[in-house]
C-alpha cells in the first residue's frame, strides 16, 4: 500500500489520462460509459466501452459523462474515475489510497462546473484537490515557462471543443472557447458520407476516416481509404472508397470555425505581450492537432511560428502531474 501519491488527472471529452511525475502515464482511455438500457446497469467502461460503440445491441448505447470539458453526468463520472483509479492501483501493484490529486477544468468553466468537477474526484477518496486550468496545464506539460512574464498561447484542439488562451505569469490573461472540436469533424464525415454516397457510418469509422485521410486545408497528394456502411437504399453493407480531397472539403467548416477562435484570440492580445507572440508562436494541442498538414496550414494563415505540442494527446495530464512545484513557486512568487 502507497498512500499521499501526486497524480495529475486530465478528465477530457474524449480521453482521461492519469499521470505521475515518477512514474509517467499510468491510465489512459476513452471516456465512455456503456449502459445496459433495460436494466440501467454499466456494461462496461474505458476502452472496453469505446470498443461496443455501434457494434451492440440496441439496448446497450455508449455515454460519454463529460461534455466540452465539463460534467455531464455526475455519477458516471465518479464510476468512470473509480475505474481508473483502480486500474492505476493494478498498474501500480498496490492500491492508491488518498492520493493528491490536481485536475484540470476548462478555463471557460463556470464556479459550479469547477466545484462539480472538484467534488467527483474527492469523492473517489483523494486526501487533497486542486484545480489547475487546462491551458496552463498544456503548457506545463509542453515545457513552456508559464511562471514567467512572458506571453505563450496555447490552441487545445480537443473532442467537444477547441479551446485558445494567452498565457503570462502564471494566468490566461485572453481566453476563447468553440464547440467545435475533432468530434465535429467526425460528424462531418458521417453527413457527407450519408449525403454523398447515401451510405450511413459509424461514428468509429468516422475517426479512422479523418486521421487516415483527413487533411487540414492545403494542396496535398490525393490520399484515400476504403470503407464500409451501410447503403441506405437496400438497407445492405457497402464498400466505397472516400479520398482525401472530399473528406477536406467536408471537415472545412470546422477547421474555420478554429481558425477563427484562434485568429480573434490573438486579435484581443493585449498589446505588450502581441511582441512574444510573433516572436514565440504558439504552442497547438490536443488529439485534433495531430491531424495531417495542419502545423503548415496555420503556419500560411496565421503568420507566426506554429509548434505542435510534442505529445498532444497526454500534454494536458503530463502537465497537471507536473504543476505542483510550479503551482506553488507561483504562489510564492504572488506573496
Ligand atoms: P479531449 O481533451 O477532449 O479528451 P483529446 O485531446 O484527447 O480530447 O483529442 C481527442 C480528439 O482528437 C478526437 O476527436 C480524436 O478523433 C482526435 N484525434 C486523435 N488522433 C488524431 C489524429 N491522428 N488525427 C486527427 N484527429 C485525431
Ligand atoms: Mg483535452
Amino acid at each position: 500500500m502507497f498512500s499521499n501519491i501526486e497524480i495529475g488527472i486530465d478528465l477530457g471529452t474524449a480521453n482521461i489520462l492519469i499521470y505521475s511525475k515518477n512514474k509517467g502515464i499510468l491510465f489512459n482511455e476513452p471516456s465512455v460509459v456503456a449502459i445496459d438500457d433495460a436494466t440501467n446497469k454499466i456494461v462496461a467502461i474505458g476502452s472496453e466501452a469505446k470498443n461496443m460503440i455501434g457494434k451492440t445491441p440496441e439496448k446497450i448505447h455508449a455515454v460519454r459523462p463529460l461534455k466540452d470539458g465539463v460534467i455531464a453526468d455526475y455519477n458516471l463520472t465518479t464510476e468512470l474515475l473509480n475505474h481508473a483509479l483502480k486500474k492505476v492501483g493494478k498498474k501500480l501493484g498496490f492500491s492508491i489510497r488518498k492520493p493528491h490529486i490536481v485536475v484540470c477544468t476548462p478555463s471557460g468553466a463556470t464556479t459550479v462546473e469547477r466545484r462539480a468537477i472538484q467534488d467527483a474526484v474527492r469523492a473517489t477518496g483523494a486526501k487533497s484537490v486542486m484545480l489547475l486550468e487546462e491551458p496552463i496545464a498544456a503548457a506545463i506539460g509542453a515545457d513552456l515557462p508559464v511562471a514567467e512574464p512572458i506571453a505563450n498561447v496555447v490552441v487545445d484542439i480537443g473532442g467537444g471543443t477547441t479551446e485558445v488562451a494567452i498565457i503570462s505569469y502564471g494566468g490566461v490573461v485572453a481566453y476563447q472557447a468553440v464547440r467545435v472540436g475533432g468530434d465535429r469533424m467526425d460528424d462531418d464525415i458521417i453527413h457527407y458520407v450519408r449525403k454523398q454516397y447515401n451510405v450511413l457510418i459509424g461514428e468509429r469509422t468516422a475517426e479512422r476516416i479523418k486521421m487516415e485521410i483527413g487533411y487540414a486545408l492545403l494542396e496535398h497528394d490525393r490520399l484515400s481509404i476504403e470503407i464500409k456502411g451501410r447503403d441506405l437504399v437496400t438497407g445492405l453493407p457497402k464498400t466505397i472508397t472516400l479520398h482525401s480531397d472530399e473528406i477536406q472539403q467536408a471537415i472545412k467548416e470546422s477547421l474555420l470555425v478554429i481558425l477563427q477562435t484562434i485568429k480573434t484570440t490573438l486579435e484581443n492580445c493585449p498589446p505588450e505581450l502581441s511582441g512574444d507572440i510573433v516572436d514565440r508562436g504558439i504552442l497547438v494541442t490536443g488529439g485534433g492537432s495531430l491531424l495531417n498538414g495542419l502545423n503548415e496550414w496555420l503556419v500560411n494563415e496565421i503568420d507566426v511560428p506554429v509548434h505542435i505540442a510534442p505529445n498532444p494527446l497526454e500534454s494536458v495530464a503530463i502537465g497537471t502531474g507536473r504543476s505542483l512545484p510550479i503551482i506553488k513557486k507561483l504562489y510564492n512568487l504572488a506573496k
